[in-house]
This record gives structure tokens, sequence and C-alpha cells, in this order.
């Protein structure tokens, strides 16, 4: 059985696809938190996934 995509918004990436990594919440700068309300881009985790690269 398939998992269910566990994506945010601001992901780029799953998470575990290679040469991805987490990084700072670029919408609430990892606070995980805008004006008092979860961030949207991360899920309030204040981090995204997002393709890092070899370059
Ligand atoms: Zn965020």
């Amino acid at each position: 059985m398939p998992e269910p995509p566990d994506l945010n918004p601001g992901d780029e990436v799953k998470p575990g696809t290679p040469q991805s990594g987490e990084h700072v919440c670029p919408a609430c700068s990892g606070f995980g938190q805008v004006a008092g309300a979860p961030c949207r881009q991360c899920g309030g985790t204040g981090r995204i996934t997002a393709l890092i690269g070899d370059a």
C-alpha cells in the first residue's frame, strides 16, 4: 500500500529524494509561523525539503 503524499506546499521534492535536504523555510524563516498562524509553506515545521544537487 503506497504511502500518502506528505508534502507541504513549500517542499520542492519528496522527503528522501536523492540530493535533497531540509532547508529553513523562506516563508517563515524557520519560525513555523507567519503572523501568528502556522506557516502554510512548511506546514508549521519551519523547514522545507528542497533539492540540493551536487554542482
Ligand atoms: Zn514556513
